[in-house]
């Protein structure tokens, strides 16, 4: 059992190894930070929107709002658990489902800061409506054909989507979920070899029972290599009207209520061999590739929950009285306020910061996206839980119970379950931590996989083993040597600007400490995940840093934002380099060991006796 659970885990790991992007076609703020090279200028100037696209983005953002509130009753999308069919097509008929997609096929052609903000003012408005119109642009169909897709396929069905005709990205199996090596989804070639033919089944597919086009990802025929077949994953096309698609089940959730989300099954599903996106086996590539670029929304929408929790509380926090004291002056409460203003700027820091990377098409953003979505949803989810408390009784009330009773209906409680799911959706927060772990490391995993790769020949060793040494003697003493970074900031504080020379001595003992503890672990390091997350927490934390302090620099110097501003942007940096020092000393005092110990004793009903007095579940 335990060799082939081992198996099974190897060709997880070599399956993702294979399906990511190899090449670093341009560089990256947060890879270099991790190299121990603190690149302030890649951040800074901070990049601003052209004031021709801002003007556009304004215009939408006027209408959008009006049309949010005319057709969607985010309430009552709540409470019937459904977005009404005539609300989703007064958004397409604006043209709302193809904001993203290029004006030549009939969409808005929004740029992705455009599109961003956008999402960010829906979701502020209704979690549910964004996920609707998220799923079928940020990673559905139009998303992949504008990455991967060939001239007729663009020209075939970008016009359509744009028009509204809903899509949806299908990934996830009922025994598939983080892990995609196991996907059971098959599309075999036909005899003629002209269609393929889809048979298996997906689950917790967002607008999948509504969709009328799908993105879904089969295994195709195996290739052989070294003599041995290996798994092929295949993106397809797929239209829903093909005989022997079917919704098995609607899925219903603790929040995002008004989602259409299920389980679909495909028997003999026939495919046009034209449907298959980019080239057969690159079906895994083109989902992570969708994911790192469709990730860019949750950040959008969770520094906009953290701007409206802030307007909730500031309002509750001065009007309601308790012991002699409006409750924002009881210093408890004036913590929560605090922080919270402090993380919600940085998570709109590092939204802004990567959304016009992946405009000007000049950075690699799969680590700073991964970390956007990290950092935004866990950040977003606590802040609004932090509202709730500070809203008391009236924070875990209804926003319709309290509208009854004639009090202002924030919808606190419906915030923290719509935001609840972040943390799940497009790579958990666990499965971002190993991701970031690895992109990370790529600096180092270049020189040592083909090393300890039993198909690398005896010649190709060495000469890899005299580059690493190469690169090692000239990259690792550079980490013990002092910053020289020339921090150009005029406007920033005497306190801010020592956090930029922390930012650029704190990235130097993360490289160290990286490289020391693969180094001790080598390939076993891939089981320690405690080590690898404090690594990208404080990598996280680190970028979040630089993110805010460039965006404070602009936004100072622009005049576009008051002189508070110093002081919300040192808070955050005071308390992300608590937590930078907490995670740099926490792997000596985490009791690692006997975690892994009291775990394994659960697991193995060793401590059945403690769940007792209770209904089991
Ligand atoms: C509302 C909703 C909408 C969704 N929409 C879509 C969609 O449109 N398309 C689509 O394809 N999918 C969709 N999904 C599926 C979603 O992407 C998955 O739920 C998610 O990837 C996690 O997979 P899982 O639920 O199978 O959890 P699992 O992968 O089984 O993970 C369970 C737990 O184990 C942890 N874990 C797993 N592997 C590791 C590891 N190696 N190391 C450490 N921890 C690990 C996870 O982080 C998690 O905490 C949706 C899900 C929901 C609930």
């Amino acid at each position: 059992m335990q060799i082939t659970d081992n198996k099974d885990k190897q060709k997880a790991l070599d399956l993702a190894e294979e399906s990511r992007e190899t090449e670093w076609k341009y560089e990256s703020f947060v890879a270099e930070l991790f190299k121990g090279s603190f690149r302030w200028d890649l951040v800074h100037p901070f990049p601003e929107q052209s004031p021709e696209d801002k003007a556009i983005g304004d215009q939408v953002l006027v209408q959008l709002e009006q049309d949010l509130k005319a057709h969607i009753d985010p309430e009552q999308v709540d409470r019937d658990q459904a977005v009404p069919k005539a609300a989703l097509q007064a958004l397409a008929d604006k043209g709302y489902f193809g904001m993203k997609i290029a004006k030549e096929y009939g969409g808005m052609g929004l740029s992705v800061v455009n599109y961003t903000r956008a999402m960010a003012l829906v979701g502020s408005w209704c979690g549910s409506t964004a996920v609707w119109l998220s799923a079928h642009q940020s990673i559905g169909v139009p998303q992949p054909l504008k990455l991967f897709g060939t001239k007729a396929q663009k020209e075939k069905y970008l016009p359509r989507l744009a028009k509204g005709a809903i899509s949806a990205f299908a990934l996830t199996e009922p025994d598939v979920g983080s892990d995609p090596a196991r996907m059971s989804t098959t599309a075999t070639l036909s005899e003629d070899g002209e269609h393929y033919i889809l048979n298996g089944e997906k689950l917790y597919i967002t607008n999948g029972p509504e969709a009328e086009l799908l993105v879904v990802m089969a295994l195709t025929e195996p290739k052989m290599v070294h003599g041995k077949p290996k798994q092929q994953v295949s993106a397809f096309v797929l239209e829903t009207n093909s005989p022997g698609f079917e919704i098995l089940n609607r899925c219903q959730f603790m929040g995002i209520r008004g989602i259409a989300n299920g389980r679909l099954k495909f028997t003999n599903v026939k495919i046009p061999k034209e449907n298959i996106i980019g080239q057969p086996g690159q079906g895994l590539k083109i989902a992570f590739v969708t994911l790192n670029a469709g990730r860019l929304t949750i950040p959008a929408i969770s520094a906009a929950a953290g701007k409206w929790c802030m307007e909730v509380s500031k309002q509750w926090s001065n009007k309601r009285v308790q012991w002699g004291a409006p409750i924002g002056e009881h210093q408890s409460v004036q913590i929560k306020l605090a922080t919270m203003v402090a993380e919600t700027f940085a998570m709109d820091s590092v939204s802004a910061l990567t959304t016009t990377f992946a405009d000007h098409e000049s950075a690699d953003i799969r680590l700073e996206a991964a970390m956007a979505k990290y950092f935004g949803s866990e950040r977003a989810s606590a802040i609004a839980d932090e509202t709730l408390q500070i809203r008391g009784g009236r924070g875990f009330e209804t926003a319709t119970s309290l509208k009854n009773r004639g009090e202002e209906p924030y919808a606190v409680e419906r915030l923290v379950r719509d935001l609840r799911i972040n943390r799940i959706i497009e790579g958990t927060s666990e499965i971002m931590q190993l991701f970031i772990a690895r992109e990370a490391m790529d600096v180092h995993m270049k020189f040592i996989l083909p090393l300890i790769d039993r198909h690398t020949s005896i010649g190709n060793k060495v000469m890899m083993a005299l580059r690493a040494g190469l690169f090692y003697v000239t990259w690792y003493p550079r980490l013990w040597l002092p910053s020289f970074t020339c921090l150009q900031t005029q406007h920033l504080s005497c306190a801010n600007r020592c956090h930029l020379r922390f930012i650029a001595r704190a990235s130097k003992k993360l490289a160290r400490r990286l490289f020391h503890t693969m180094a001790i672990y080598q390939v076993k390091l891939e089981k320690e995940q405690l080590l690898l997350a404090n690594f990208v927490d404080i990598g996280t934390d680190l970028f979040a840093m630089a993110a805010s302090l460039s965006q404070a620099e602009h936004l100072l110097a622009s005049g576009k934002a008051s002189p508070e501003l110093q002081d919300v942007v040192d808070l955050f940096c005071r308390q992300a380099r608590q937590r930078i020092k907490t995670h740099f000393r926490k792997p000596c005092q985490t009791p690692t060991k006997l975690l892994g110990k009291v775990s394994t004793q659960l697991l193995k009903g060793k401590l059945d006796w403690m769940i007792s007095g209770i209904i089991k579940p």
